[in-house]
Formats: structure tokens, C-alpha cells, sequence
């Protein structure tokens, strides 16, 4: 896949140049203040144009979605159900995409990609009617008698742009949230992991409804089309960089939007942490996806008095988790780029390695270092990592710890290892992250109905379970009334009798 083509599972097989991708989905976007959003308005004098993959996909769900076929929640079930099935029936197809794209092992691949889908699309299922519900709130003194309810109605069609690191968890759980609030959804997979793109392009429409869901394959300038084009949501999930482009093209259209960034996600280790068990974890969490995952302990700040402890065990837990067979337990680096800017990350950083530090260039590997001491300055120290480098640092204090964390953007995730519940309030009431996970690594991910995102740098917004649900929908105020009582205190002219009961009731 380069970044000149753009596929769609829609309807057509068509392959059209990214040029006129671009020109077409712009002169569509131009158009829709006259047109009201369809392709056809972007013609030129002449013969009508043929409406390029990306415009074709976007009328085609736009069509479903205004048809009302979303609406029904028996009609969401059953698309929930199809997302199920995929998972399930796929397995073997999605974990091989993934094994030839960057050599993600089996069973992780299971694990941290597929099993999260079924259980977010099942969980969707289960809870679907409960979480529709009108929500019924008090009318205020000003509306007596009256009834109040707001109601979740979907936000229409929503454009999904997801990363390569859990190619098929990242793309297909917003999908989830988008089908259960009622939306109909392109999805645009990421070109750095083309064989699973190709795999989600293939399937989804076997398993959904092809004229509500579907799949853009395609790099850069595909997703800058789609996004010309007005849909009713965003859901990006990628670098904090691309994000604030997703943020910009959005306000063309006042689409709202869900970011799910990155950032430096920090773990903080207190002098009285069960330091075997923090390093296990934290090795675990950094040789998860080889540290290529966005809630990954990006870096170390370790109390001073057991810091070199807690590098030993870390050393030992790195070796053990690693095992023998690299090959059946090591998750290549991406691309030849992200190889080059990590062993980049390592040149200067300041600190001493520790363990690691070998770079394969043949097999794209880079083994697990930790790296004690850098330089707080350093690009290591002050980029997202997303790669299997540790930086620790050692703190005077849990106090020092906190500071450093607040001096630098919000994290999308904060870890702390302590015995201590004072250590764990301190932590929480004083820094601010998408979420936080106390003794444990990335666990917080699972937990259904906890919302995940993040906070300014890291992210805007946030799904999983009823979270997603509602992130997805356009919660409609309602406010019923008769027309009698109908009370003329209300209406002037006003005289001071009006006012003192109306200042009395009010
Ligand atoms: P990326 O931002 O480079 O790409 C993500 C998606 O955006 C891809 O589909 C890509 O084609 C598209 N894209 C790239 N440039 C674009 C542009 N200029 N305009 C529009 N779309 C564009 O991210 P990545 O390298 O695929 O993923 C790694 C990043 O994603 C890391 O920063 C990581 O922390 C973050 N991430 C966040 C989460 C989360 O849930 N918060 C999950 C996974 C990854």
C-alpha cells in the first residue's frame, strides 16, 4: 500500500490516484453548503465526474444512515453480534496479518488485539437496551408539573482513523461504540500494517452491514480526504501531532471529535513498593507489542533509597519474559523509521545502558534496554518513546516524583507502586492523567465500563463499555409540558404581586 491509493470495500473496487482523491473529496466538501454533502455537486462544468472510492464510501453510509436503518436497537445487536463472529471465526486470518506485519506473537496478538473486541461488542450487546434508555431527570421548580428526559439519539456518520500498534483491537473497538450508539461508520485502518488492513477490508463487510460500515484502505492522503468530507464524528486514535490536524480539518465542519493520543505515560515507585513484583510488571508492560503501545510505562522515577534495587529486578524480569524463542516471542519494530528514530533515542540520552541496547537491522529488533540516569533533557526523556527503552530515574522523594510528572504534558496513563494508601491518595489528588493503574501496568484497559482516554495532550474524550456508548451519541435534552396549568404569573406584564410570587416559588 502507498500512499498514493485508496481502497474501499464499499461497492466498488475502483482504485482512483490520491490526487484526484484529494480534488474530488475537496470540490465534495466545497460543494456541500450547495449540495448538502453529496458527491454530486462535485463535478466540474462538463461530463460528471465518477465519484472517487473515499466520496463513494461517505455517500454510501450517509445514505444508510438517513434511511433510519441504524436506528432499531434489534438492528445494532445484530451488527454487534457480526463484530463477534469476525473476531471469532477470523482468528486465524487476523493473528497471521499481524505475524506478517510486524511479527506480533500469537498469543498476544490474541490476547491485547482480539480478545478486547469481544468483549467490548459483547458487552455492548448485553447492555445495549439498558444504556438506550430515555434518562429521566427532575423538571426544576420552573416546570411544575412537567416531565424531563434526555435522550441518546446516534451523531450520524462517523469517520474512524486508527494506528498500526493493535491494528485490529484499535479499529474495530471504536466500531463497537460507533454501531451501538446507532451511527454508521468509514473506517480507515493504518498503512503501516497493510496486511491486517487489507484483512479488515475484506472481512468487515462479510460480517456487517456493507452499506453502513465500511472500510478505506489507504496512507496520508486518504485519510486527508476522508477528513474534507463532512462527517458527523471523528474518532482518531494515533500521535498527538497528527491529532491537532484531526482537530483542525474537524472545525471545518464542527464535527465532534474523540482523540485518543499518546504522550509519556510515567511510573512512579515508592521506597516501600513490592519491587519484584513493580519490575516484573513494569517489564511485562514495556515488552508488551516491544513498548510499541500507548499506555506502555514510558519512563521510571524511582525513590532514591531502592532505585538500584528495582533496576536489578527489572534487569532479571526483562531476561525472564524474553525467553528463549525470539522469534515466537518478540514483536518486531514497525518500520525501518521507527527502528532508526528509537536507536536514535539511545545516541546522547546521557544515562548508562544497562541491559540492551543491540540493534537488528535484519529482523527489525531492538533488545529491551534500560536505561539508568538519562539526561531529563534528552529527546529520550522528553519524546514518547514507544519502543523497548526504559529510562529510570531516581527521586529524593515521592513529592520530586510529582513534580516532575506535572512539570510535563498529562499523561494518558500514570502508574504508582506503593504499599501505602497516603503515597496513593498524594498521587491521585495531585497529578492529573487519562487514567491511573496502582500496582499494576495497562490493566485499567480491561476493566469494561471504565472510560479510557485521555487529557489535553493525551486525548480528548473517551470510550470502552457505556462510555463509548455515550461518547457516540447526541444526548437530546426533551422537556414535556400540558397546556394547562397554564399560569399567567409567568407571562407579563409583571407587577409586584407577580414578582413576589414568582420570587417565593423560584
Ligand atoms: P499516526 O498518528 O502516525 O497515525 C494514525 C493514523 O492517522 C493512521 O491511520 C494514519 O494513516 C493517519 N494519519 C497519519 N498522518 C495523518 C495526517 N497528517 N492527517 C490525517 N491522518 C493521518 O500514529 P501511529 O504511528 O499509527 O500510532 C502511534 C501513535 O498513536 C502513538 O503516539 C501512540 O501513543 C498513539 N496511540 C494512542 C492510543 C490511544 O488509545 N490513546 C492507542 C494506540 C496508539
Amino acid at each position: 500500500m502507498t500512499d498514493t491509493t485508496a481502497h474501499t470495500t464499499a461497492h466498488t473496487t475502483a482504485h482512483t490516484t490520491a490526487a484526484d482523491t484529494a480534488t474530488t473529496a475537496g470540490a465534495a466538501a466545497g460543494g456541500r453548503a450547495d449540495t448538502g454533502g453529496s458527491s454530486a455537486g462535485a463535478g466540474s462544468a462538463g461530463a460528471p465526474e465518477a465519484p472517487s472510492p473515499v466520496t463513494e464510501a461517505f455517500d454510501t453510509v450517509r445514505r444508510t444512515f438517513t434511511s433510519g436503518r441504524t436506528r432499531p436497537l434489534s438492528w445494532r445487536k445484530a451488527q454487534l453480534k457480526g463484530i463477534e463472529r469476525l473476531v471469532v471465526e477470523e482468528e486465524t486470518r487476523l493473528v497471521r496479518a499481524m505475524a506478517e506485519d510486524f511479527g506480533k506473537p500469537g498469543v498476544e496478538a490474541w490476547l491485547a488485539d482480539l480478545v478486547p473486541v469481544i468483549s467490548e461488542a459483547a458487552h455492548a450487546r448485553r447492555r445495549l437496551d439498558r444504556w438506550a434508555r430515555p434518562r429521566r431527570v427532575w423538571a426544576g421548580k420552573a416546570n411544575v408539573p412537567a416531565r424531563a428526559w434526555s435522550v441518546p439519539e446516534p451523531l450520524g456518520t462517523v469517520l474512524i482513523i486508527s494506528p498500526w500498534n493493535y491494528p485490529v483491537n484499535l479499529a474495530l473497538s471504536p466500531l463497537v461504540a460507533a454501531i451501538a450508539a446507532g451511527n454508521t461508520a468509514v473506517l480507515k485502518p493504518s498503512e503501516h500494517t497493510p496486511a491486517t488492513s487489507a484483512a479488515l477490508a475484506e472481512l468487515v463487510p462479510r460480517y456487517v452491514d456493507p452499506q453502513a460500515f465500511t472500510v478505506v484502505e489507504g496512507a496520508v492522503d486518504t485519510a486527508t480526504a476522508l477528513l474534507g468530507l463532512p462527517f458527523d464524528h471523528i474518532f482518531f486514535t494515533g500521535s498527538t501531532t497528527v491529532g491537532k490536524q484531526v482537530m483542525r480539518a474537524a472545525a471545518d465542519h464542527l464535527a465532534s471529535v474523540t482523540l485518543e493520543l499518546g504522550g509519556k505515560s510515567p511510573v512512579l515507585v515508592a521506597a516501600d513498593a513490592d519491587l519484584e513484583v513493580a519490575a516484573r510488571r513494569i517489564a511485562w508492560g514495556k515488552l508488551l507489542n516491544a513498548g510499541q503501545t500507548c499506555i506502555a510505562p514510558d519512563y521510571v522515577l524511582a525513590e532514591r533509597s531502592v532505585a538500584d534495587r528495582l533496576v536489578e529486578h527489572l534487569v532479571g524480569a526483562i531476561a525472564q519474559l524474553q525467553g528463549d524463542d525470539l522469534r515466537a516471542t518478540r514483536t518486531r519494530i514497525v518500520n525501518d523509521r521507527h527502528l532508526s528514530r528509537l536507536a536514535g533515542l539511545l545516541d546522547g540520552c546521557g544515562g548508562t545502558i544497562v541491559t540492551g541496547g543491540a540493534v537488528d537491522r535484519d529482523q527489525r529488533w531492538l533488545e529491551p534496554t534500560v536505561v539508568v540516569g538519562p539526561d531529563p533533557h534528552a529527546p529520550l526523556m522528553t519524546d514518547e518513546i514507544f519502543g523497548p527503552i526504559l529510562p529510570v530515574l531516581s527521586v529524593g522523594s515521592i513529592d520530586e516524583a510529582v513534580n516532575f510528572v506535572n512539570a510535563r504534558p498529562k499523561p494518558l496513563a500514570l502508574y504508582v507502586f506503593t504499599s501505602s494508601g497516603a503515597i496513593e491518595r498524594q498521587v491521585m489528588e495531585t497529578t492529573t492523567s487519562g487514567g491511573v493503574c496502582v500496582n499494576h501496568i495497562a490493566m485499567h484497559y480491561l476493566v469494561p465500563e471504565l472510560p479510557f482516554g485521555g487529557v489535553g495532550p493525551s486525548g480528548v474524550g473517551a470510550y470502552h463499555g457505556r462510555a463509548g456508548f455515550d461518547e457516540l451519541s447526541h444526548h437530546k435534552s426533551v422537556l414535556r409540558r400540558h397546556a394547562h396549568p397554564d399560569l399567567s404569573v409567568i407571562y407579563p406584564p409583571f407587577d409586584a404581586k407577580k414578582e413576589r410570587v414568582l420570587r417565593w416559588f423560584l
